[in-house]
């Protein structure tokens, strides 16, 4: 699982800041998430390939988050794109996006297919046979959804001799891998965990921004191998926080520590700060795994 951090700072864009955008490499995809001013540009420059991202999602229509959506599109088309793209966001951005390439008469040429969102409950938007996504509805000042993206349980794997001391025919070999038992070429069943040891653990994704600190999110994140918790503000500002429902580094990081995640990232920084270390050092006081985004910066785990 691969993130990379194309932007992570709030509101508006500086010479060396945009605003929120991030790939997940996950199971062979590219999954967009949020696509704020400056999203080409990022790709290009961590040379990502466009032609892999297949999918986006959007959490909010607040501008810092898919400003950058209208030029991506257009410039699919540019390119000649044929295949699909997938747009998960709020109710409303289909009639954002279409009203611009409308008046522009510059339909793409490939299928845009919106997925809108009205659900203010956790729903399955997206699956295959490797991984799952769901929305994680925030509380912010308007409707927004964070996503959790989830490696589906892997197959078991064969102890190699004892499958074959175990005399089972290779017919079977895919069903052990998925757990059954199965009878050998004697006729005798085969117990699966005396021939298969444990699957590698999956991993999972959750994208938290932009919200208010917000506990009913836990039981959804629980355990995650990453979360991106927005943290806006440090403590000393907390009173912002209210007003335009944002987190404070520390509040990101009790949630970090409460849903018991392996790993925190920090981002959607307020521009009015010039270092972030104070955010990694608040953050740290209440959970040790900290990370700051940074503009380029790749995450592995
Ligand atoms: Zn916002």
């Amino acid at each position: 699982m691969k993130l990379t951090i194309l932007g992570c700072h709030s509101a508006t864009p500086r010479t060396n800041t945009n605003p929120t955008s991030q790939v997940l490499e996950i199971k062979n995809h590219m999954f967009l998430i949020d696509c704020g001013e400056g999203t080409q540009v990022e790709l290009r420059r961590n040379k990502i390939k466009f032609s892999r991202i297949k999918h986006v999602f959007v959490s909010h229509l607040h501008g810092d988050h898919y400003y950058g959506l209208i030029g991506l599109v257009s410039t699919f088309t540019l390119l000649t794109r044929e295949t699909p793209l997938h747009i998960y966001g709020p109710k409303g951005l289909k009639e954002v996006i279409t009203l611009q390439l409308k008046l522009s008469d510059s339909w793409t040429n490939y299928p845009l297919v919106f997925h809108e969102l009205t659900s203010k409950e956790s729903e399955l938007i997206y699956e295959d046979d490797k991984v799952e996504v769901h929305t994680i509805p925030l509380d912010h000042r308007i409707y927004t959804n964070g996503f959790l993206f989830k490696e589906k349980e892997n197959e078991r794997k064969l102890d190699i001799n004892a499958v074959l001391n175990a005399n089972i025919s290779v017919a079977y070999y895919r069903k052990l891998k998925q757990g059954a038992d199965v009878e050998n070429e004697d006729g005798v069943l085969i117990k699966n965990e005396t021939v298969t040891t444990s699957p590698i653990p999956s991993k999972s994704y959750a994208f938290c921004s932009d919200t208010v600190y917000n506990e009913t999110i836990i039981p959804l994140i629980k355990k995650t191998t990453a979360l991106y918790h927005e943290a806006t503000f440090l403590e000393k500002n907390k009173d912002l926080c209210k007003r335009t429902k944002h987190c404070t580094a520390k509040q990101a990081a009790i949630i970090a520590k409460k849903a018991n995640v392996a790993n925190l990232i920090l981002g959607h920084f307020s521009t009015r700060y010039n270092g972030y270390d104070d955010f990694e050092s608040e953050a740290k006081q209440e959970f040790d795994n900290v990370f700051l985004a940074k503009d380029g910066k790749v995450f592995e785990f």
